[in-house]
């Protein structure tokens, strides 16, 4: 049995005083429903992002309770299932995003879609590439915008947070108070512009405490690879956080000796963009499951 989560109840900071909209038990599968980041209030080519109200923009359905989550606790966070919607959104900002310096002229691009594409203008057809925008659970000591990424989560716009995939988060407050939203139908590493293929949707999933005290989060896995995810407010920042939370993983729970991990990303680690634009940078650093099982560690 699946307990649904209707999109009707969303929040725009994740904070320690959210009150949750609902209860979940942790292995419950879990489908929640998303709106897009702009709440639907684009539509058409003519709704442009001057006619947005603001205070509704980057929505996450929640707050959701987890039972039996303390503060301290890594939750794993299983993506079962996404799903998007038959439509999603582009648009332009004069002044916003890394190309804002050039950019003069607000735009919205409506993106059908076919099958397993989105058509960008009647001429590209783009594959769709679901993915989750904003996850994260409530941070202890300070509130975070829905719109911003951060260690509790959040705006990371990570192309690797999508169905198949576990996300691990520490949890902050008692509970977790777990939340997502902003759905893409694709999107490229970088988030050039400050949107992807803008989409509401749903997200199966199932939560659960992990016995892994102290991983690095936010932290991703897949089939092939775990990464580190990192946010700072320059891009040096923020991969020198991925780089060194990745090591720190490799040495403190694979129990890769210190240089044979520095050679081994060196060889084998991939350090890419999630995001430039969210305000702050957002950098992962990937590493093979494969490496890891050499060394005699499987995640459990
Ligand atoms: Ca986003
Ligand atoms: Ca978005």
């Amino acid at each position: 049995m699946t307990t649904t989560i209707p999109r009707d109840k969303v929040f725009f900071a994740f904070g320690p005083h959210l009150r949750a909209i609902a209860e979940i038990e942790q292995g419950e599968e879990v489908l929640l429903q998303t709106h897009d980041c702009f709440e639907g209030q684009i539509q058409r080519p003519t709704d442009l992002v001057d006619s947005l109200d603001w205070s509704h923009v980057n929505p996450a359905t929640g707050p959701l309770y987890i039972k039996g989550t303390k503060p301290g606790d890594v939750l794993r966070i299983t993506l079962l299932d996404l799903e998007i919607g038959s439509q999603s959104s582009m648009v332009t900002i004069p002044g916003e995003g890394a190309l804002g310096d050039l950019i003069t002229e607000m735009e919205t691009a409506i993106l059908k879609r076919e099958g397993d594409e989105v058509i960008f203008k009647d001429k590209i057809r783009v594959p769709t590439r679901p993915m989750i925008g904003v996850i994260g659970v409530a941070p202890a000591d300070q509130e975070v915008p829905t719109g911003t990424p951060g260690a509790h989560g959040g705006n990371m716009d990570c192309t690797l947070i999508t169905a198949g995939n576990r996300v691990y988060f520490t949890v902050g407050v008692e509970g977790a108070m777990f939340g997502a939203g902003d759905l893409h139908a694709a999107m490229g590493d970088g988030e050039i512009v400050v949107c992807g293929a803008e989409t509401p949707g749903s997200v199966r999933f199932k939560a659960e405490v992990v016995d892994l005290p102290g991983l690095p989060t936010p932290f991703v896995e897949t089939d092939d690879l775990v990464a580190t995810i990192y946010s700072a407010p320059s891009v040096d920042e923020a991969v020198n956080g991925a780089i060194h939370r990745m090591a720190r993983f490799l040495t403190d729970f694979a129990r890769i000796p210190l240089n044979d991990a520095g050679m081994l990303m060196s060889l084998v680690g991939q350090l890419k963009f999630c995001q430039v634009v969210d305000p702050l940078k957002t950098v992962r650093f990937e590493f093979p499951k494969s490496v890891l099982a050499k060394y005699g560690f499987e995640m459990p």
